[in-house]
């Protein structure tokens, strides 16, 4: 008797399975992706093409994890950002589509002519450090991780997507930065509130809590960078900072008590305020 499991009918039984995921088809074609390195189209064109053995049990330990709530970026070890390919694992936060908007806000507030200082403070996989350094090829990027973990996965990212103009430096935000001076300021630090219910939920159980905690109802480190950022920013330079939903207006009344000017908030995809925008005067 033949076994062998189609493209097709492999496919429907791991959607039956994962259930839990609210988007069971995709993951599933992703994760067969990785398990065949076959790109999706392929399955498109060889519905009825079989498995071999090997790779319907890695198949089935990638749906098996699946089921179990691993994130599927950690299963592939990549996620796409900014039509880029960054590698991940469990050291760093999976990149966002939300966090597009950081790299969006920058485009269209400063010309990638020019040759700017840029930080990007808890760069994790160096997702917006290296995005940043490719549209503007004649700045100088520091990006900036307390976790010399994070910062392998980073350096081999930049390494992959040929981008050269970025450094990286192991740091506590602005600790081991010393005397440069940035024309604009970049993070998306951690801002959760320890007791938040999405904690508990998706893909956040499985991504380091460094990354996605903090103090104060999570205003903790968003306040240590703006206390900081002034004195490391250039006359009227920027500081742009990733926040959650429902924090705008205590972040915009934090920038202000810190005396930043000409803030601006943006909505995500999701037509929530999402990222706050703000330059300093050096009196
Ligand atoms: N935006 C992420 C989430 O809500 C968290 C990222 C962060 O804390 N910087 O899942």
């Amino acid at each position: 008797m033949n076994n062998a499991l189609s493209i097709k009918d492999a496919l429907i039984h791991a959607t039956d399975a994962l259930t839990c995921s609210d988007s069971s088809a995709l993951d599933s074609e992703v994760l067969l992706a990785h398990a065949l390195k076959k790109d999706r189209a392929f399955f498109r064109a060889w519905p009825e093409k079989t498995l071999t053995d090997q790779q319907q049990q890695d198949y089935t330990a990638l749906i098996s994890q699946r089921r179990h709530g691993h994130p599927v970026a950690y299963l592939t070890g990549e996620r796409e950002f900014w039509s880029h390919t960054f590698h991940v694992n469990p050291s760093v936060l999976i990149p966002r589509p939300d966090t597009e908007l950081l790299i969006e806000i920058i485009l269209n507030t400063i010309d990638t002519h020019q040759a700017i200082n840029i930080a990007d403070l808890g760069t994790g996989s160096g997702a917006i450090a290296i995005c940043l350094g490719l549209e503007y090829p004649r700045a100088h990027v520091t990006a900036v991780d307390q976790s010399s973990d994070a910062l392998l996965i980073a350096k081999q990212n930049a390494k992959r997507l040929n981008c050269h103009n970025v450094n990286f430096l192991q740091s506590n935000w602005f600790e081991k930065v010393g005397q440069s001076t940035f024309d604009i300021i970049v993070s998306n630090p951690p801002y959760i509130d320890k007791a938040d219910k999405h904690l508990q939920q998706g893909d956040v159980r499985y991504e380091p809590t460094t990354a996605l905690i903090a103090g104060e109802h999570g205003l903790q480190d968003i306040n240590v960078i703006a206390s900081q950022a002034k004195h490391w920013l250039t006359d009227n330079g920027y500081l742009l900072l990733e926040h959650g939903f429902e924090q705008s207006t205590s972040v915009k009344t934090l920038l202000e008590s810190h005396r930043y000017q000409h803030i601006q908030q943006f909505k995500d995809i999701q037509g929530h305020l999402r990222a706050t925008l703000c330059q300093f005067n050096q009196p």
